[in-house]
This record gives structure tokens, C-alpha cells and sequence, in this order.
């Protein structure tokens, strides 16, 4: 994968951003982290519990950021979560949602052997999340608008084999993400979806026959190479900035063009 620098700019100026499920330097939302500081926007952390929390309070201080403990199976936690960032920092302008999980059992087997339990674990964390915390999050961003942005993936329109229920929480996220950009819209609220390609992250290691999906998708994508983590980065300071200003409930594909194939 091509080391390049982190480029700068100014794009994200005089903007905050909230950053939901960094568990260490190769999630998603850390990425997105480094690229909206780099932008100029000032950038907070939220991390699961005190385990994730020992790898990302020294991240977060490495960009100046604040970090904030939330797990989103609990409401009481997500409405401490927003009470303290209203205090700490007054407004928002883009909640990244960059989280999902599912129970071993639910993640490893057909979706046709997914117990109740393990359905319901899996579409709380991983789709209804994102319902609760755009709902904290509305009157901190009301003012001035905003954008929220999560994090998808192909299984949740095609069938991946391996993705099992996720495909399933993720299809349910999409519909949210439209529902949501329709429902905010008239507040200037923008909810709109990232669907990048295989990354190897710590949720990813938990995906049956992850590596072998990697290694199809690099052959397979028209570009021939994989997602770069940087650009889904670089892609969500475009979704933050003024220039998407018009852009809501969409999904931006940063997968090479593998989406594109029909065989
Ligand atoms: P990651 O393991 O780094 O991040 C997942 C995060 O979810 C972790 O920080 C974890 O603590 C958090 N989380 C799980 N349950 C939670 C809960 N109850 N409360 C709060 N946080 C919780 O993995 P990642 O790959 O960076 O995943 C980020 C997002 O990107 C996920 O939505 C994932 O589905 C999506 N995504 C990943 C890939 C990939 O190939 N890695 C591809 C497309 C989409």
C-alpha cells in the first residue's frame, strides 16, 4: 500500500468534528481523524470503553483532540456522551459513525442459522446506532447544519459470502442513511455514507475468509489495487466540507470500481 503523506489544507477550517468507534491506528475513524485535523478541523474522539481507551487517548492527543467514552448499546451512555460535548464543545459540525459490531456466533454462521439474540445485537450496534446518535447530535449541529457520515459496505446490497448478518445491518444502515437525509434535510443536516472496499481493521479480522476477500478484491477491482485507507479519509473531509454542500443520502464508493462488475 502507497505510504504518501497526509495532505493539508484548510478545507475543514474553524469546523468540529465528532468521531464515533476509534479503537486503534487502523480503524476507519482514525483515518478519517488525521485527515479532517489535517483539513484544519478541530477533531474529537469517542472509543468504546476504558480497553480501547488506553490505545486512543494517545492517538487523540497526537492531533490536540478530546476523546470521550460511549458505548452505543447504552442509552444513557450516548446521552452523557452529548451532554459532555456540548459542554466541552459548544457545537458540532460533522458526526462521523464509524462503528459496527456483531456477535461471534451471528458474524460466522449463514444469516439462516442467526439466532434472535445475535439479529438483534447486530442491527442495535452496527444500524439503530446511528438512529440515536444522529437524534443527540441534531441540536448540536441544528444551527448551523452539518453532516454525518457512516461508515458501509457492498454486503449490504450484494450478497458477500462470509458477511453474513452484517450485510444485513448494513443494508438497514443504508435505508437509515436515507431516511435520516430526508428527515434532517430542512434542518441543513446532511447524512450521507462512505462504502469502502476491504481494509484490514481489527472489526475486518473478525469477518469469516476476510484475507481471501482481500486478495480477490485487489485482483478484481478495474484499478487493481486496494482501498487505500487515506482516501476514505480524504473522501469524508469532502463530505464535511462546504464544497458537499449539496450533497445528502448518498453512498460514495471507494472501491476501485468493483462495484461496477457484473461478473
Ligand atoms: P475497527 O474495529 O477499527 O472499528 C470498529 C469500531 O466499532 C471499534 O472502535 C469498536 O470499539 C466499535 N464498536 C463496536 N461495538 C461498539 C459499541 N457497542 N459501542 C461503541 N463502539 C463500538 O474497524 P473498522 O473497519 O475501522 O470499522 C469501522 C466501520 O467501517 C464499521 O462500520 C465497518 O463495518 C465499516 N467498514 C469497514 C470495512 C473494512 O474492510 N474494514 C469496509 C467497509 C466498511
Amino acid at each position: 500500500m502507497p505510504n504518501s503523506p497526509r495532505p493539508t489544507s484548510d478545507t475543514l477550517r474553524g469546523k468540529t468534528a465528532l468521531i464515533m468507534g476509534v479503537a486503534n491506528n487502523r480503524s476507519i475513524g482514525w483515518h478519517i481523524a488525521e485527515a479532517m485535523h489535517g483539513a484544519g478541523a478541530q477533531v474529537a474522539l469517542t472509543y468504546q470503553n476504558e480497553r480501547f481507551g488506553q490505545r486512543v487517548i494517545p492517538l487523540a492527543e497526537g492531533i490536540g483532540g478530546q476523546t470521550f467514552e460511549c458505548d452505543v448499546s447504552d442509552d444513557a451512555q450516548i446521552d452523557a456522551l452529548f451532554t459532555q460535548v456540548q459542554k466541552e464543545l459548544d457545537s458540532l459540525d460533522c458526526l462521523v459513525h464509524s462503528l459496527a459490531f456483531a456477535p461471534r456466533d451471528a458474524l460466522a454462521n449463514p444469516v439462516v442459522d442467526c439466532s434472535r439474540e445475535g439479529f438483534r445485537v447486530s442491527l442495535e450496534v452496527s444500524a439503530y446506532s446511528l438512529i440515536a446518535v444522529a437524534r443527540s447530535a441534531r441540536p448540536l449541529l441544528r444551527e448551523q447544519g452539518g453532516s454525518i457520515l457512516t461508515l458501509t459496505y457492498l454486503g449490504g446490497e450484494r450478497v458477500v459470502p462470509g458477511y453474513n448478518i452484517m450485510g444485513v445491518a448494513k443494508a438497514t444502515l443504508d435505508a437509515i442513511v436515507r431516511y435520516l437525509a430526508v428527515e434532517l434535510a430542512p434542518e441543513n443536516i446532511r447524512v450521507n455514507a462512505l462504502s469502502p472496499g476491504p481494509i484490514r481493521t481489527l472489526a475486518a479480522s473478525g469477518v469469516p475468509g476476510f484475507a481471501t476477500m482481500l486478495e480477490r478484491f485487489k485482483e478484481k477491482a478495474p484499478m487493481g489495487r486496494a482501498t487505500e485507507p487515506a482516501e476514505v479519509g480524504e473522501a469524508a473531509v469532502f463530505l464535511a466540507s462546504d464544497a458537499a454542500r449539496g450533497v445528502t443520502g448518498q453512498v460514495l464508493y471507494l472501491d476501485a470500481g468493483y462495484r461496477l462488475l457484473g461478473v
